[in-house]
């Protein structure tokens, strides 16, 4: 890594979002160097997760633009800003859309990840130390993107949003551990927590929710049912354990009733991998009283409402929803990427396309179209 850099704009290569739902453009931007208590990253793989989608369609959320998006990738520190302890030049990193200040209350919490400072603002296009972005492109501003924006070759990052990871994992393959697998993992292991030998029903089978599965997987659950709308995912999900699959569009009732007859009175656990409204309300119904779980995921619509019977509480079900399935990026995430390195969690079979930055927008349509499962960017085309 070259010191030439230090403390000056970076020129480089950004995939720019002018409009909603238009193709990206890569662009020329200058990138500033960063300040207190950021680092500025040179990014090495970014992936596509369905938040970017969703936020670049802009049409149940906050259209913020022009905007570079991306949130799930992995780089190398290019320089630190005033302050910053916890990194250095060199070190490997995995950028994450929720931060870790390790000084409030929620950090201070074993039971949140929720971080006061850092947490999850997708209307946001700014750094919080100054309020402005560090990227622009002939001095007008251009947003960022949940604090990581990860299409571009450099980007600024607070250092709290920033896993530093062992420096041997392979980044073209643990960059998806900085969002949808390790989202889907710990919703399960860590918020769902399936008992050994129950059963584990999951909505979405995108990498989010195939990473879900793998979590009941390690849990030992022995039934897991795959919900998807998409015959092709069936295919795909195979190879992730999942024991019975289950197409809404086979049946002509609420595909909660399916599986509670399926599961004599309901599953043991869910988890909703979707982002649709009415996936989340089955998720719940489907539980068995009494006892069970079912975790929120997916980013719904912001204006949209959740509503079920009271009485589908009172009968001791339970419901939940987790952001980065509360794992706390940088002391969590590090172990995570050592269970890949150990052998004990396998992402090659989450990996489906690869492609040049270059062509980004292909990974758009691959989501779009509901083809494979993560697709990898390499920045080097
Ligand atoms: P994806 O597009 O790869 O997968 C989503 C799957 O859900 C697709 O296979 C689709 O066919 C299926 N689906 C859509 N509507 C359905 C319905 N009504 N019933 C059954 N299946 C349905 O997306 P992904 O990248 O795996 O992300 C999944 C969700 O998780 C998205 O909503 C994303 O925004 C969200 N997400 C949340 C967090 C978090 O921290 N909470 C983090 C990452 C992603
Ligand atoms: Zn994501
Ligand atoms: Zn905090």
């Amino acid at each position: 890594m070259s010191s030439a850099t230090l403390g000056q704009i970076i020129p480089c290569k950004a995939a720019v979002s002018w409009e909603a739902g238009k193709p990206l453009v890569i662009e020329q931007v200058e990138v500033a160097p960063p300040q207190a208590m950021e680092a500025r990253i040179k990014i090495k793989y970014t992936s596509l997760c369905h938040t970017d989608l969703y936020f670049w369609e802009a049409k149940g959320q906050t259209p913020l633009f022009p905007r570079i998006f991306g949130h799930e990738a992995a780089g190398i520190v290019e320089s630190i800003g005033e302050g910053v302890t916890n990194l250095q030049v060199g070190d490997h990193v995995l950028p994450v859309f929720t931060g870790e200040c390790g000084e409030c209350r929620h950090c201070k919490s074993e039971e949140s990840n929720m971080c006061e400072l850092l947490r999850i603002n997708t209307d946001r296009g700014v750094m919080i130390n100054d309020g402005k972005s560090r990227f622009s492109i002939n001095g007008n501003p251009i947003n960022h993107f949940v604090g990581t924006s990860t299409f571009s070759e450099y980007t600024v990052i607070h250092s709290g949003c920033l896993a530093k990871i062992n420096p041997l994992a392979p980044l073209d393959k643990v960059c998806i551990l900085s969002c949808g697998i390790s989202t889907g993992l710990g919703a399960t292991l860590n918020v769902a927590k399936p008992k050994k030998g129950s059963s584990v029903a999951i909505f979405g089978l995108g990498a989010v929710g195939l990473a879900a599965a793998e979590g009941a997987r390690i849990a030992g659950a022995s039934r897991i049912i795959g919900i998807d709308l998409n015959p092709k995912r069936f295919e795909e999900a195979k190879k992730f354990g999942i024991t019975e699959f289950v197409n809404p569009m086979d049946h002509a009732r609420p595909i909660q009733e399916v599986l509670t007859e399926m599961t004599n009175g309901g599953v043991d656990r869910s988890v909703e991998c979707t982002g649709h409204i009415d996936a989340m309300i089955s998720a719940f119904e489907c539980v068995h009283d009494g006892w069970g779980v079912a975790v929120l995921v997916g980013v719904p619509n912001k204006d949209v409402v959740f509503k079920t019977k009271p009485i589908n509480l009172l009968n001791e079900r339970t419901l939940k929803g987790t952001f980065f399935g509360n794992y706390k990026p940088r002391t969590d995430i590090p172990s995570v990427v050592n269970m890949y390195m150990n052998k004990e969690l396998e992402l090659d079979k989450f990996i489906t396309h690869r492609i040049s930055f270059s062509e980004i927008n292909k990974a758009f349509e691959y989501m779009l179209k509901g083809e494979g499962l993560r697709c990898i960017i390499s920045m080097e085309d």
